[in-house]
């Protein structure tokens, strides 16, 4: 069911969502010849007809346990891979439930892989001074590469979590490729964001029996198609709820100090605050917001 209120926001979401589980596609930093739609078929749908609400039911699948529910099938192609797409992405209401975030406060989140180490420290300080938290979900890969110091974003108040080594799809691999996808290199910590948001009962119980949890988000920005800083920017203000988790990525627009610090200001201008640093983040502590 959707709020009154809720209602605008949540037919753009769903518009949003048809292409939404490639959000996590593009792991490499974006560059001159890489494939992106034109900005028209870009742009998002706030006024998108109220015929595309959700699906109310979802649709079982026999051959497999059932999957995170809640959102239209079948699925159009995948966007960049030109792969099927099977995997649903929860509603705003189930995503809510992997978010270890209890308050009204927003949580951004930036998948995968920054374009270096010096923008990832410059940013990494320059939230820090704007007293934001951040949460990265970093591939174990660009760890290695030495694209992200994960003990520098913990010490200046960011949680770094795992989002894999290199970015298969959990449901398409065996337990013992996912227990290795989550061992080291792999960031170790209590949360982990499966590459593609793709999960579903098995999955999620793998990853529970290693002793972390599940984080997927509430709103995807579609950073990845290679939207302009300030139209994500823009999106954030406009659609990101209380409590929320957004998607976005370390190698696209979004993350640098600027476009963080105006969706504060927007944000705040909504009545809407973002995660707050309250110390060093840690591992495995608690999340706090
Ligand atoms: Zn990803």
């Amino acid at each position: 069911m959707l709020l009154p209120q809720a209602t605008s926001r949540a037919t753009a979401l769903v518009a949003s969502l048809l292409l939404a589980l490639t959000a996590c596609a593009q792991v490499q930093p974006s560059s001159p010849t890489a494939p992106l739609t034109s900005p028209s078929a870009t742009e998002p749908e706030p006024s998108a007809s109220p015929d595309q609400s959700p699906s109310p039911e979802p649709v079982p699948t026999p051959s497999s346990v059932p999957l995170v529910t809640g959102l239209p099938t079948p699925w159009p192609s995948d966007y960049v891979t030109g792969k099927p797409i099977e995997q649903r992405l929860p509603g705003p209401e189930e995503g809510r439930t992997h978010s270890p975030n209890t308050t009204d406060r927003i949580v951004l989140t930036f998948d995968d892989c920054p374009r270096s180490l010096d923008e990832f420290k410059e940013t990494v300080t320059g939230v820090e001074a704007l007293g934001v938290r951040v949460v990265l979900f970093a591939l174990g890969n660009c760890v290695q590469q030495g694209k992200i110091n994960v003990d520098f974003a913990r010490q200046h108040g960011m949680f770094v979590y795992s989002h894999s080594v290199n970015h298969p799809q959990f449901t398409k691999i065996s337990d013992a490729a996912i227990r290795k996808q989550l061992s080291p290199p792999s960031v170790q910590g209590a949360w982990v964001r499966p590459p593609y948001g793709a999960t579903n009962k098995h999955v999620q119980q793998v990853i529970e029996l290693m002793g972390m949890q599940i984080w997927l988000w509430d709103f995807d920005t579609e950073d990845w198609r290679g939207k302009p800083q300030d139209q994500v920017v823009q999106e954030v203000v406009q659609y990101a709820q209380a409590g929320e988790t957004v998607l976005m990525h370390m190698q696209w627009h979004a993350f640098n100090v600027q476009a963080i610090a105006e969706m504060k200001k927007g944000l705040e201008a909504r009545g809407l605050e973002l995660c707050r640093i309250d110390g060093p983040a840690t591992a495995d502590g608690p999340f706090t917001c």
